[in-house]
């Protein structure tokens, strides 16, 4: 099942006016206890009107939780939810109009993608020919006009969560909210799918929450990204900013491939790289001290150059497609990543002697 129809989303004027723009979510000091578990511990974030949040974090972070109590499926220990600046903690789910994707598996197997669709609307007490409408118009926006007939079980893992994202939206819903929804397809329907929702979502402006352990999908689908850490936010940024400028050593590394070099703390704002021998300067946001250190330095921060005299040597390289990822063994036994342009790969077979620089930018350390 690998042959996906693309489509692109034609959003019917009808459709679009359903949606009101700008709604606007905040989790205020949410914690949440299950037994000795702190789910979520002091959870403090706003979504902005239309923007598009991803939530990332590893497994048992506390994302589900926080997704569960703003959809008002879950209470908080203490804290409070607002969506457009009204307190909503205590608000039934059904009074919420929030619409939600889960996993997978979570459309009804015994109606057809038609009467899934229309479910909501059915709850909701609109009319048959309405729902009938209704649930068409999304359908086509998912591009699945021809499939409206067909049961669960009749299609694709990739149609089935677009059906799921189609009853999510039927409602007309303030905020979307997705669960990991494309963590159960495989890479190509998955990549399709990400597009597809953020084109959606752009074209109708609704607040939605994305829930995902994938970086790569957060980075390249969201308007900003949250991080999160054993059920506390550790930075919510724009992509390029989270990458280029992580706020904590967690967010560096969990973000994007990372190298831990060795390194010397000196003074109180330089740490020497014995990598290379550089002095570089420590990113503002680090408490500096004193000692060893490792120094979180990026792939492509790295050059490497043919070098007879050189410390390093080459023992691996692995193509990429616009870069090859050259793996170095220094002198001091440090092993390190480098991603370097095809150009300059073809120079570096295994084996060859290198010397290798780091990109003279701020860097966090963290203890050795
Ligand atoms: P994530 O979605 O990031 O993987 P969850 O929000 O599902 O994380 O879970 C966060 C933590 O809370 C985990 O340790 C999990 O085991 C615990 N937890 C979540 N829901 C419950 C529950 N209903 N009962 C007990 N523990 C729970
Ligand atoms: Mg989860």
């Amino acid at each position: 099942m690998t042959s996906e129809i693309v489509s692109t989303p034609v959003v019917a004027p009808a459709v679009r006016e359903q949606f009101r723009q700008g709604t606007r979510v905040e989790f205020r000091d949410v914690t949440r206890v299950y037994g000795r578990t702190r789910a979520l511990d002091g959870l403090t974030l706003t979504v902005e009107p239309g923007e598009l949040l991803a939530l990332l974090g590893p497994s048992g972070c506390g994302k589900t939780t926080a997704l569960r109590i703003l959809a008002g499926f879950a209470e908080p220990s203490s804290g409070a939810v607002l969506v457009d600046d009204q307190d909503v903690t205590r608000t039934a789910v059904n009074r919420r109009d929030m619409g939600m994707v889960f996993q997978a598996y979570s459309l009804f197997p015994t109606m057809t993608a038609r009467d899934n669709v229309a479910f909501g609307l059915r709850l909701r007490k609109q009319g048959k020919d309405h729902r009938r409408h209704r649930a068409d118009e999304l359908l086509e926006l998912v591009g699945l006009t021809t499939h409206s007939e067909k049961f669960p079980h009749q299609l694709s893992g990739g149609q089935q969560q677009r059906v799921a994202l189609a009853r999510a939206l039927a409602i007309a819903p303030r905020v979307l909210l997705l669960d990991e929804p494309l963590s159960a397809l495989d890479a190509k329907v998955r990549e399709q799918l990400r597009e597809e929702i953020r084109r959606i979502q752009l074209e109708l402006g609704v607040t939605t929450v994305f829930v995902t352990h994938d970086q790569e999908e957060a980075l390249s689908m969201a308007d900003r990204v949250a991080v999160m850490n054993a059920g506390r936010l550790e930075q919510a940024d724009a992509p390029a900013e989270l990458y280029h400028r992580p706020a904590t050593t967690f967010v560096a590394r969990f973000v994007g491939s990372m190298n831990h070099l060795p390194g010397t703390l000196i003074g109180r704002d330089q740490v020497r790289v014995h990598a290379s021998g550089q002095l570089l300067p420590l990113m503002a946001t680090q408490e500096s001290g004193a000692g060893a250190v490792r120094v979180l330095v990026r792939p492509e921060a790295i050059t490497v150059t043919p070098d007879a005299d050189g410390d390093g040597v080459v023992v691996l390289t692995a193509f990429r497609g616009a870069t090859t990822r050259v793996q170095v063994l220094l002198g001091n036994g440090t092993e390190l990543a480098a991603d370097v342009a095809q150009h300059q790969a073809v120079r570096l077979p295994a084996g060859e002697r290198v010397s290798v620089t780091v990109h003279d930018q701020p860097v966090l350390v963290e203890p050795a």
